[in-house]
């Protein structure tokens, strides 16, 4: 029986990662074989290898929104938790602030009532039912994992959600045809609260996310997770501050895209700086 091309690939990758270890020695091993590096048995899952799941030629992966409004949209990953989520939803309230919540589908099975009808404001996109690395799925578990969530989302919230963003951030192309499938954009952030580098510095966490953010940035903050992740979450209302002193008003990721539509960000002139995007208080 001939090989399948697959089994060959896997092959191929096994000796490779053998002489890669060899030649690298032990220390090398860890770059193999991280949280972010699946196993090799393992591997990526290919974009196309269920090709008439493909409903459009492409899937919208969104960094940001291209718009010169002073536009920003906060979003809050893996909840709800009972720790901070009810938290992030009083600051959010208390300031007319509305977010968009990126909702991992068991906790969400697991915490309804900390969230059910708080949400009209805001949005729910799906993040997943577990939390697994997706791009280490096939197209049947992505599935699986985004349609379980979209359901308990639905049953929740009593919208459907029409956003999705992967754990961690890793997208394999089972996810993104996963996606196209289900009718998802993809979601991920240009700004992000550093919380491990600013643990001991609140009001530095503040200023860097209150100079940093730029027209149409998508910022990633989490409202559950370790305890550092409260540097960020304590100091929300003082960046909220900060921002609508900037002239900044809040939105939606939906409502961000929706504004951006109308009115575009110029193209920078410069691509290394477009790239870097580095703090602008214009
Ligand atoms: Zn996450």
């Amino acid at each position: 029986m001939r090989p399948s091309r697959r089994a060959v690939l896997r092959g191929g990758l096994l000796a490779l990662a053998g002489a890669g270890a060899g030649a690298l020695g032990a220390s090398g091993l860890p770059r193999w074989c991280g949280w972010d590096r699946p196993p090799l048995g393992g591997g990526y899952a290919a974009a196309a290898d269920t090709p008439a799941a493909a409903r459009h030629a492409d899937v919208t992966v969104r960094y940001y929104a291209e718009t010169s409004e002073p536009l920003v949209a906060f979003t809050f990953d893996d909840g709800p938790g009972p720790r901070w989520t009810p938290m992030v939803l009083d600051t959010l309230e208390a300031a007319g602030v509305p977010a968009t919540f990126f909702m991992v589908g068991r906790h969400l099975r697991e915490h309804a009532g900390l969230v059910r009808g708080r949400l009209g404001a805001h949005e729910v996109g799906n993040h997943s039912w577990s939390h697994d690395d997706l791009a280490t799925l096939d197209l049947a578990g992505v599935t699986d994992e985004l349609t379980r969530t979209h359901e308990v989302i639905h049953e929740v919230t009593g919208r459907a959600p029409g956003l999705m963003r992967p754990p961690y951030g890793h997208l394999g192309g089972s996810t993104l045809l996963a996606a196209d499938s289900l009718g998802y954009d993809i979601v991920l952030w240009s700004q992000q609260m550093r919380e491990r580098a600013f643990a001991a510095d609140p009001d530095a966490q503040v200023r860097a996310i209150v100079d940093a953010v730029r027209p149409g940035d998508i910022v990633l903050a989490h409202d559950v997770g370790a305890d550092r992740r409260l540097v960020a979450l304590r100091r929300l209302g003082a960046m909220i501050d900060g921002l609508r002193e900037r002239g900044f008003r809040f939105a939606t990721v939906s409502q961000l895209v929706a504004a951006a539509a109308v009115a575009p960000r110029p193209i920078a002139a410069d691509p290394v700086r477009a790239v870097s995007r580095g703090p602008a208080r214009s």
